[in-house]
């Protein structure tokens, strides 16, 4: 690969404005990497590989909109993970509230403008109602809503007596030799996940998981990191079937969230389907909430949530 080359690629991309990404012609991201005059080395050897692996897409079915952004994300901020887990998010946000604002464990069962039915509490009455769920739990409170399609995602976590040799890098699969997409060292990430100084090594299989999914996985492991992992043993495996909403071509990126003056909506199902467009679309869930409740641009509330932008 000529990383000179890819690398003033990719400066380039990280400095364009989304505006402009937003202005090209949309098509698969597969047909758009395919026109692109890039050495073929480069395309299969790492950009398919990581495009799959950011959009959880193997097909890369994607807009190609969406797909830029997401390569934009990466080459500005390179990858990250929260250190403590994908928890330490929401956790983060809801810290930054009074105490007692948020309850969790609550399973809510129907919810229309003036209140909320849950399982745990009975009913509880409210002034407006943002619903954050998933596509398809948003789609069974409020029929109507649209359903997209998903790409299925498994997680597979092992735990080896020594960590492989690669450090903190995220090994990308670019020769589809195995049903994993991308794998990494996590306790070499963020060794807050794995306890006792243990190894924790997490891999990613898209698409529908093939059978014998440990046994195939742990032989395309021992290819992709170049030792043995006889000795290595299956903590987890994890498998959502609706992981990630699918964004074909063409993709709305602004999916209203305000359904009418009380009734609001918000997830990556409405934006991006990425933790960033999740937190996009509650801002401007947010910024909707206001201006219905008459809360002045200019206001505490709004300056917080400028400054939080
Ligand atoms: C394995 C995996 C890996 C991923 N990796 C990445 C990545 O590397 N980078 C990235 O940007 N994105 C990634 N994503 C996608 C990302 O996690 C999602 O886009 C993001 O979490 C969406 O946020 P959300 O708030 O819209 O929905 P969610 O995070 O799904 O939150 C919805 C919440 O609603 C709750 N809920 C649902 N129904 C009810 C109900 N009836 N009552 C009460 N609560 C309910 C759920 O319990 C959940 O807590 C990944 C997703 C998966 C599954």
């Amino acid at each position: 690969i000529d990383q000179a080359r890819l690398g003033a690629a990719l400066a380039r991309l990280a400095t364009t404005p989304a505006s402009r990404i937003l202005a090209r012609p949309e098509q698969t991201a597969l047909a758009a990497l395919s026109g692109r005059s890039l050495p073929s080395r480069t395309v299969n050897g790492l950009l398919r590989p990581l495009l799959t692996a950011l959009l959880s897409d193997p097909g890369l079915t994607t807009s190609s909109r969406c797909a830029d952004l997401v390569l934009r994300g990466y080459a500005r901020g390179r990858l990250c993970v929260p250190s403590g887990g994908s928890a330490t998010l929401p956790d983060l946000l809801a810290a930054a509230l009074p105490p007692g604002t948020v309850r969790t464990g609550v399973h809510v069962t129907a919810a229309d403008i003036t209140s909320v039915r849950t399982k745990e509490h009975g009913e509880l009455g409210c002034r407006s109602l943002l619903l954050a769920t998933g596509a398809g739990a948003a789609a069974e409170l409020l029929p109507g809503l649209r359903v997209p399609s998903f790409h299925p995602v498994t997680v597979l976590h092992h735990t080896a007596p020594a960590p492989p040799p690669t450090g903190a890098a995220l090994l990308l699969d670019a020769d589809r030799s195995g049903p994993v997409a991308h794998t990494c060292v996590m306790s070499e990430v963020d060794p807050s996940r794995a306890p006792n100084g243990r190894t924790l090594i997490t891999s990613t299989v898209l698409g529908t998981p093939p059978p014998h999914l440990d046994r195939s996985a742990r032989a395309h492991l021992a290819a992709l990191y170049g030792t043995s992992t006889d000795d290595w043993e299956l903590l987890a495996a994890h498998h959502d079937p609706e992981a990630v909403p699918a964004m074909p071509p063409p993709h709305d990126l602004r999916r209203p969230v305000r359904l009418l003056a009380g009734l609001y909506v918000c997830g990556d199902h409405r934006d991006t389907s990425t933790v960033q467009g999740a937190l996009f679309s509650g801002r401007r869930a947010a910024h909707a909430i206001l201006g219905d409740l008459g809360i002045r641009s200019g206001s505490d509330v709004e300056a917080g949530l400028r400054e939080a932008a």
